[in-house]
C-alpha cells in the first residue's frame, strides 16, 4: 500500500477524523504565508498586529491591516484543498477541521464544524461594547473603522500579537484533539505555539496521525505516522477519492 492508501485505509476505520490546516493549505489560493522569506512580515512591520501598538496607533496599523487582509485576502478562494475537506465532512468522515487560518476559506468551501485558533478576518468587533461586524458592513473607506452602536474603535476579529487564544476555540479544539482517533495535518508546520500542540495532545490520547506537507516538519519525525510529501491542493483530493473508493 502506497502512504495514500494508508491515510485513505486509516480515515475509513476512524470514527473520528480531524483535521488541523495551517498556512499552506491556503498558499494555493494566493494567501502568502506570514513567515520565511516571501511571507508578509518581511513587507510589513509586525508591530502593526500589536496590541499595545494598535491601540496607540488605530490609523497607522489599521492601514496596512487594511492592504494585507482586506483588499489582497479579500479575494482569495477556496482551492481544491479545502473543496477536498468539506467533501470528507459532507461524507461523514471529517468531524471537525481546526485552522490557524483566519481567511474564511474553509466556510466559503462548505465546512461547517470549525475551530479558529486565531479567529477570522471576516468579522470585526468593538474594542468597547463587542459588537460584531461582518466586512462589507462597515465602510473601510475611512480608518480608523469605529463602531456604529458606541463609537468606539473597531479591531479585526483575529488574533493579534500580544493576545491570548479565543476560549471557545481553544477548548473546542483541545477536545477535538483529545477525541481524535485520526488528524490529519496540513500544511502547518508546527512553528507556531500554542496551536502545534493540538497534534502532540492527539497522539498522546492515541490519535493516528496523517501529515501532508511539501516537506518534512517538526512533526514529522516527533508524531506522524503517515507522511505524505506534495501540494494539499493536489493531494487531499486523491486522498478523498481513495477514502470514498471512487
Ligand atoms: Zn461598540
Amino acid at each position: 500500500m502506497n502512504a495514500i492508501e494508508q491515510a485513505a485505509q486509516a480515515i475509513r476505520q476512524s470514527s473520528y477524523t480531524v483535521a488541523f490546516t495551517g498556512a499552506g493549505i491556503s498558499a494555493e489560493s494566493g494567501i502568502p504565508p506570514f513567515r520565511g522569506e516571501k511571507g508578509i512580515w518581511n513587507r510589513y512591520d509586525p508591530k502593526v498586529l500589536e496590541l499595545s501598538y494598535f491601540y496607540a496607533h488605530p490609523e497607522v496599523s489599521w492601514q496596512a491591516i487594511r492592504e494585507i487582509f482586506y483588499d489582497f485576502f479579500g479575494k482569495a478562494k477556496p482551492n481544491a484543498a479545502h473543496l477536498a475537506l468539506a467533501q470528507l465532512e459532507a461524507a461523514g468522515y471529517l468531524k471537525s477541521i481546526i485552522t490557524q487560518n483566519i481567511d474564511n476559506l474553509h466556510q466559503e468551501a462548505g465546512s461547517s464544524r470549525i475551530f479558529e485558533f486565531h479567529g477570522n478576518s471576516h468579522t470585526l468587533v468593538c474594542t468597547r461594547c463587542h459588537a460584531h461586524y461582518r466586512i462589507g458592513e462597515i465602510s473601510l473607506e475611512v480608518l480608523p473603522p469605529l463602531c456604529t452602536k458606541c463609537g468606539a474603535l473597531l479591531k479585526p476579529n483575529f488574533v493579534f500579537f500580544e493576545e491570548g487564544i479565543p476560549e471557545q476555540a481553544y477548548a473546542g479544539s483541545v477536545e477535538a484533539s483529545e477525541n481524535a482517533q485520526v488528524m490529519v495535518v496540513v500544511g502547518t508546520t508546527g512553528e507556531v505555539y500554542p496551536a502545534a500542540t493540538m497534534v502532540s495532545i492527539a497522539k498522546q490520547h492515541g490519535a493516528k496521525i496523517i501529515e501532508i506537507n511539501l516537506e518534512s516538519s517538526a512533526f514529522t519525525h516527533r508524531y506522524t505516522d503517515i507522511f505524505i510529501g506534495g501540494k494539499a491542493g493536489e493531494v487531499l483530493p486523491q486522498l478523498v477519492k481513495e477514502v470514498m473508493g471512487t
